[in-house]
């Protein structure tokens, strides 16, 4: 064996053993992120009976929120709101698979699932009309006692994931929350509006930018709506809208619903 032979062959081994080390230290999931069930061979982050569930959205939808509806045209939120975005595109519905990886996402040590998450913003755009060529990506800031005891902002991730995906510029301070405001998932619509009214400031002048949002979910709209505001008030001069999923637009809110009990 020629001493090339012998240090080409060492130089592998020393690969196999880093990748293998690399492999103990990060090991890849081996449990269905929604279901719990063991992943088989080919499966990414979800078995392939959930990947099955999580289907993205297309028409019929409102032409503003993306919410799926039966006719053409705007949903009835839309038509009663007042929208400051052009256009805001979910993925898919807020239920089953996708529902619970969104869960794991956020309070169940769930941060591996980024780029899972981010893939699925990215392959909707990819088939939407009329997306930005190349706007600045901004995530919705969290409310900064939970940035604390979550230790990582769902949206900044995702946007970080999108921003990556398709080359464009993206500013994660952009935005800042002005006042404490409480979780969003607890209250219902109304009280959803008035939590998150000007709630939201933007950092510095965005005069003649053209801004894509990112959130994780999209309910009321009143989140998406507060923060397009703040963008629009220094100079964006259009919002657009990206999230993971929408949820029903008449959400009871957790507090609520245990209220009377
Ligand atoms: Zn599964
Ligand atoms: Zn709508």
């Amino acid at each position: 064996m020629s001493r090339s032979d012998s240090q080409g062959r060492w130089h592998n081994l020393k690969s196999e053993i880093a990748e293998a080390l690399l492999g103990l230290l990060f090991p890849g999931p081996i449990f269905c992120a929604a279901c719990g069930a063991r992943l088989e061979r080919n499966d990414e982050y979800v078995c392939s009976a959930c990947r099955a569930q999580i289907i993205l959205l297309s028409e019929p939808m409102c032409r503003r929120c993306g919410r799926p509806i039966s006719y053409p045209g705007f949903c009835t939120q839309c038509c009663l709101r007042e929208r400051s975005f052009v256009r805001s595109w979910p993925a898919a519905a807020y239920r089953g698979a996708l529902r619970q990886c969104l869960h794991r996402f956020k309070y169940n040590y769930g941060v591996y699932l980024a780029p899972f998450l981010g893939m699925l913003l990215a392959k909707r755009l990819q088939q939407a009309d009329g997306v930005p060529t190349d706007p600045m990506v901004v995530p919705v800031p969290l409310d900064p006692g939970r940035m604390r005891h979550r230790g990582f902002n769902q949206a900044e991730l995702l946007a970080s994931e999108l921003a990556k995906i398709y080359g464009w510029r993206l500013h994660k301070k952009a935005l800042r929350r002005i006042r404490t405001t409480l979780p969003q998932a607890d209250l219902n619509v109304e009280e959803r509006w008035a939590n998150v009214s000007g709630a939201f400031a933007a950092t510095e002048k965005l005069a003649g930018k053209e801004i894509l949002l990112v959130d994780d979910i999209y309910t009321t709209g009143a989140t998406a709506e507060a923060a397009s505001q703040a963008l629009k008030e220094a100079g964006a001069c259009a919002v657009y809208v990206a999230t993971v999923a929408i949820a029903s637009s008449h959400p009871q809110g957790r507090r609520n619903k245990y209220k009377h009990k």
